[in-house]
């Protein structure tokens, strides 16, 4: 996605605001748990300052993904505060945004933030109960036994240990 800079590539201190507001497919592709096929905002400036282009600004976006817990789809917001320097290509650091001809480049800017800002793991409410490991019930809708199994066999092998300890 390029945005045209071309009205301050040549005047040292010029500013140039920016507001987008549409959906980016490239960012789909970002991981297979979160989506956004949504609209993506991002408001802010571009600023000259010697040839280097600082963009700042504030990105937001909504964004589907599952719960970690019980696998239900939820949707998620971020808003991050993004500041990137462009530099023209050929005059910077391999790692660094560059700028060719009079354009910048904003779909890997947006991309490599939301990959810095994206939590591991969400969760559809803190009190989620996640499903059982055992029976895959999910347990904010039923109970199921296993959890009784389990501390009954915990039970049974402490019983054994103090059999034993007795028996010695
Ligand atoms: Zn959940
Ligand atoms: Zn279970």
């Amino acid at each position: 996605m390029k945005f045209d800079v071309s009205s301050i590539l040549k005047l040292d201190g010029a500013q140039l605001p920016i507001e987008i507001n549409q959906v980016i497919e490239g960012l789909d592709t970002i991981s297979d748990e979160v989506s956004f096929e949504l609209p993506v905002s991002f408001k802010g400036t571009i600023l000259n300052i010697g040839g280097v282009l600082n963009l700042k600004g504030e990105f937001n976006a909504t964004y589907k993904t599952v719960c970690s817990r019980c696998l239900k789809g939820i949707e998620a917001e971020m808003s991050i505060d993004v500041r990137e320097d462009f530099f023209e290509e050929g005059k910077s650091e391999e790692e660094a945004y560059t700028y060719t001809g009079k354009y910048v480049e904003l779909e890997k800017v947006f991309r490599d933030n939301i990959v810095l800002n994206l939590p591991t793991k969400q969760v559809c409410s803190k009190q989620c109960k996640g499903l059982c490991p055992d029976c895959g019930t999910n347990l904010n809708e039923k109970t199921c036994d296993c959890k009784d199994d389990e501390i009954d066999s915990r039970l049974e092998v402490l019983k054994n240990y103090f059999k034993n300890q007795e028996d010695n």
